[in-house]
């Protein structure tokens, strides 16, 4: 079933009305006809079972049928600090690909080594709101304008977890693994994980992210690109903490 982003300003006395660009893919691109079910989503974290009843020229009407609250979503707020990668489609499928396993908020990061910092915001944000529609998402996670990684660090310690994924091993700092950090990320309620650019952090940047209480992680022996590294480190905690819930909701089933 399709899924259409509504605005919650929209939704009123059990109807809402689709407008603008998602009208337009719902009655020119997908022709769809009244009667049909759809999904909608606010992207505040409602997820609405409705039916078309009406479609004008300007826009379609739906009578809701049911709400679901946080489908699917977890409470910890997942962010991830992507380096903007110097090749924009790899940058861009990694922003997709981290909308999809359920991250919170993307923060574009300048480092060192990133060769070109530029902001293309609106199209990350039609990205990402794509990615939620095609993986019924009840939240759209939001996406900061770029910042340099020394305001990452000072913005870092608004979370619980803070930790850095570096490829090499150095002598001034030790490199955990994720699985030794999972026991204080199932409790965490805001993680950050920070993922550096195609040439990589640079020692000075490690050494700093770990005086402001990042962990240094590997993700194994093997170099991995930026994308692969951030959709890893960030699937694996987000499935960790999902499944964990899961569990504890069976466990409390059956109490
Ligand atoms: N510096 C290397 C690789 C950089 S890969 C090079 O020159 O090719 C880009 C980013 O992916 C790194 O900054 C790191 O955040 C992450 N990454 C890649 N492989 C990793 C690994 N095995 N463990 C942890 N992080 C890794």
């Amino acid at each position: 079933m399709e899924s259409f982003f509504v605005d919650p300003k929209n939704i009123r006395n059990g109807l809402a009305k689709i407008e603008g660009e998602e009208y337009h893919h719902l009655a020119h691109s997908l022709r769809k006809r009244v009667g049909e079910r759809i999904l909608l989503f606010d992207g505040s974290g409602k997820v609405y079972m409705a039916t078309i009843t009406k479609i004008t020229k300007e826009y379609a009407e739906c009578e809701i049928i049911n709400e679901n609250f946080m489908l699917g979503e977890i409470e910890a707020e997942i962010a991830v600090a992507q380096a903007i990668l110097k090749n924009t489609d790899r940058f861009e499928f990694a922003i997709e690909k981290l909308t999809e396993i359920g991250i919170k908020r993307i923060i574009p990061i300048i480092t060192s080594r990133v060769i070109s910092p530029k902001s293309k915001i609106d199209r990350w944000q039609k990205i990402i709101l794509s990615a939620c529609k095609q993986s019924n998402r009840a939240i759209i996670p939001e996406i900061d304008e770029p910042i340099k990684f020394d305001e990452l660090l000072e913005i870092s310690s608004k979370f619980e977890i803070k930790i850095i994924f570096h490829e090499s091993e150095s002598t001034e700092f030790k490199r955990g693994f994720l699985f030794d950090h999972l026991k204080k990320i199932k409790n965490a309620n805001s993680i950050i994980l920070a993922v550096g650019p195609e040439g990589g952090f640079t020692e000075d940047e490690i050494s700093k992210a770990v005086r402001f209480g990042f962990e240094v992680v590997s993700l194994g022996q093997r170099r991995l690109r930026s994308e692969t590294a951030s959709i890893v480190g960030a699937g694996v905690i987000a499935q960790f903490i999902f499944a964990n819930l899961k569990r504890k909701e069976i466990e409390d089933c059956r109490r």
